[in-house]
């Protein structure tokens, strides 16, 4: 058997995916939102399996107190709607860790120490460390007999040198506080470029490339040979490339400026870099559908906020060409990357003269599987690669468990 169940367990949200690996087939997915709130809810979708193909799918409101209630709503859809988790029992339950600091660089068996050091953790990741373990202490409560794996956002770029990961800041200060550049999205950066020299039908080791992850949050990822040497987001997920509410990269200055000028203080801060800025904060619309349909209507705080979205991601493809040496393929990823055609288009135009060339045609195409934008010409393939982290993580958890 290899049915693994992946947990993404947030503050108030409880995300999961039954996945059966060795078929890399989804038996089920649910969502439990509004943990903690009044008025919960939750889905589950059986996607059917064989000799019972036909699947079923919940909606329903209820009241959600705690993670361990959200378990209870989960194991209840299963129960009603299948499928049944006897049948298809879970070897091995793995689960998306945020932040793995410098301790954690691969999958890892969850132990007692390991729980301490994810909450010690916290102090890096405030807002992800404490769901995750919640949701962890949840899912080991409610299934007690099989291993528990985390599998770190951070990991994958635990292999970029020091020379990328290191702020120039006081060295002490730095080392005390632990602050460096650490990544996230790792687990996709990781999936996405071994699905890209898949498709290449070429050895990763022998490829360099640049992954753009490019959803509500978004980064850009240096890859040699399969290995991150350098990715956008830093000790936080807040630095890098112009996000949905993020702003991605500013002057630390401006920080200071705000506080000392607007009347800001270090929450109100927070909220603006996190909450308020990037395509919203530019552009008034969050989600990039909603952003090209008021650009297309001629709203000009749209288009300069698509030209500011996508002016950032050409810089840091330049940047990361710089560092790479020569790149084999530039691969857009995730909910913007895989479905906005215009995004991609403006991210690389101009690009002819390094060897980038998107063919029209191709970048139109709208589809779910691998496949390639660029030019027969280009010399750097321009891929869209659709992610799929929870397979990943189910594959890593499995790997790990069965070694
Ligand atoms: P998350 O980071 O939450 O996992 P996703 O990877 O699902 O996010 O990406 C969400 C983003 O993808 C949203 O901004 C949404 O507007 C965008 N998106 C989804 N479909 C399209 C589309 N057809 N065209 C443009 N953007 C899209």
């Amino acid at each position: 058997m290899s049915i693994v169940l992946v947990v993404n367990s947030g503050s108030s949200s409880l995300k999961y995916q039954l996945i059966d690996v060795e078929q890399s087939q989804t038996l089920a997915s649910g969502l439990v939102e509004r943990i903690g709130a009044a008025g919960g809810h939750a889905r589950h979708r059986h996607e059917g399996v064989e000799n019972d193909s036909l699947g079923s799918h919940w909606d329903v409101a209820v009241d959600i107190a705690d993670h361990e209630a959200a378990f209870a709503v989960m194991l209840e859809g299963f129960a009603a709607h299948g499928p049944s988790l006897e049948a298809h029992a879970p070897i091995a339950v793995g689960h998306r860790v945020v932040q793995g600091g410098a301790r954690f660089f691969e999958p890892t068996v969850i132990t007692p120490l390991v729980k301490i050091n994810i909450d010690e953790l916290s102090a890096l990741a405030p807002l992800h460390n404490p769901a995750n373990l919640e949701g962890i202490e949840a899912a080991q409560r409610a299934f007690p007999d099989v291993p528990h794996v985390a599998v770190f956002d951070t990991a994958f770029h635990q292999t970029m040198p020091p020379a990328a990961y290191t702020y120039a800041i006081d060295r002490e200060l730095a080392a005390k506080h632990r602050i460096r550049r650490y990544g996230f999205h790792g687990t996709s950066h990781r999936f996405v470029s071994r699905a890209a020299a898949e498709y290449l039908e070429r050895p990763i080791e022998q490829l360099r490339m640049i992954v753009l992850h490019l959803g509500n949050g978004a980064s850009a990822c240096a890859v040699d040979g399969g290995r991150s040497v350098e990715t956008s987001m830093g000790m936080t997920p807040l630095e890098g490339l112009v996000m949905g509410t993020r702003s991605g990269d500013i002057d630390p200055a401006v920080l200071l400026h705000l506080e000392r000028r607007a009347g800001l203080d270090t929450d109100g801060v927070d909220r603006l870099l996190n909450s308020q800025s990037g395509i919203l904060g530019l552009g008034g619309h969050g989600d990039m559908r909603d952003l090209v349909a008021a650009r297309d209507a001629g709203d000009e705080a749209a288009t300069l906020a698509l030209e500011v979205y996508t002016h950032r991601i050409r810089s840091y493809v330049g940047a990361y060409a710089a560092q790479l040496g020569r790149v084999d393929a530039i691969v857009f990823t995730a909910g913007v990357g895989e479905n906005s055609a215009v995004v991609r288009e403006l991210a690389l135009a101009g690009l002819e003269g390094f060897g980038v060339e998107i063919d029209p045609e191709r970048n139109a195409v709208r589809g779910s599987e691998a496949r390639r934008i660029s030019t027969d010409g280009s010399a750097t393939a321009v891929l869209v690669v659709p992610t799929n982290e929870e397979l990943e993580i189910a594959r890593q958890t499995l790997q790990l468990v069965r070694a």
